[in-house]
């Protein structure tokens, strides 16, 4: 589901929505404010598997496809429905994206009551966004002949040294996102271990190679917090014989995502966010 040819928007005051990143121009606000995201056959067939998995409660709603001006698009459920305000962040998670991982949100200003609803985000309302790198070493050193190998060993120290950085910048961001407040932070890390909990179980989940799929954090000052897995583009079922352990190092031909690794470091940060 590669680029998309830009969709005439109509941003409306009322919808209650807000695109973080992505490919402008893929979204609407339909019916009830749920979300049209321009049709991928992939991303469907996986919300239809999901709607039958253990994952169900940790992705948006699938409603099926509807065409708006002869256009096909995936309809779920708005992630932003029950909150006010909300300060949303969409994290990338696993290696397997462009070799990287990216994080990026957003937060509401008191000036700025409206625009914040249209569908695509201003590129000065990025308030942060940068490539974490984490897991770059390891697939080079996994993936390549001996002699790139040696560069890509070169690479790791250095990508090591900037790992450490990078946990930092990664906490230092978080915490910027959630004002410091340990109470959010409680909040998502308890729904990110029940993910991971269910992720061990689900079904869906071992069966597929998940890439470039995200987490949307969304919380408001009530203290509400969520987690959402979200993007299903590039999610891909497995031959029969194959499953994934999400966390073993990709090497060439086991397909495997370090989706629970990137959880995993995820759920280890934020631990380190909150008093001992
Ligand atoms: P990418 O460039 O990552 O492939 P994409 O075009 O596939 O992006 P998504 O990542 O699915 O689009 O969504 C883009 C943004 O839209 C998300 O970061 C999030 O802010 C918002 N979004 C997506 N789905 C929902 C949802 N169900 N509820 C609320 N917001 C959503
Ligand atoms: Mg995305
Ligand atoms: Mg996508």
């Amino acid at each position: 589901c590669g680029a998309s040819s830009p969709v005439p928007m109509t941003p409306k005051k009322s919808q209650q929505w807000l695109q973080v990143v992505g490919h402008a121009g893929s979204f609407h606000v339909g019916d009830y404010g749920r979300l049209l995201k321009r049709f991928c056959k992939r991303e469907q067939q996986c919300y239809l598997r999901l709607m039958k998995d253990a994952l169900r409660p940790f992705v948006p709603e699938y409603h099926g496809v509807v065409q708006l001006d002869k256009l096909d698009y995936n309809m779920m459920d708005n992630l932003l429905t029950h909150f006010i305000t909300p300060a949303i962040m969409d994290c990338k998670i696993g290696s397997r994206y462009d070799l990287s991982e990216s994080i990026c949100f957003y937060r509401r200003s008191k000036e700025d009551k409206y625009t914040f609803y249209s569908s695509n985000l201003p590129k000065e309302f990025v308030v942060f966004q940068y490539n974490l790198n984490m897991k770059i070493s390891i697939m080079g050193t996994q993936s390549f002949s001996n002699r790139i190998c040696q560069i890509k060993k070169k690479k790791e120290c250095h990508t090591n040294f900037k790992r450490t950085k990078s946990r930092e910048q990664v906490m230092k961001a978080f915490d910027s996102f959630v004002e410091s407040s340990t109470q959010i932070v409680w909040g998502y890390l308890r729904q990110l271990k029940q993910l991971r909990q269910v992720l061990e179980t689900s079904d869906f989940f071992r069966t597929h190679e998940v890439v470039g799929s995200s987490l949307l954090f969304v919380h408001d000052w009530t203290g509400r917090t969520g987690v959402w897995m979200i993007d299903f583009g590039k999610t891909v079922i497995l031959p029969p014989h194959l499953t994934l352990d999400h966390r073993t190092p990709w090497a060439e031909g086991n397909r495997e995502d370090g989706y629970l690794w990137g959880l995993d470091n995820l759920i280890d940060i934020l631990a380190n966010m909150l008093p001992t």
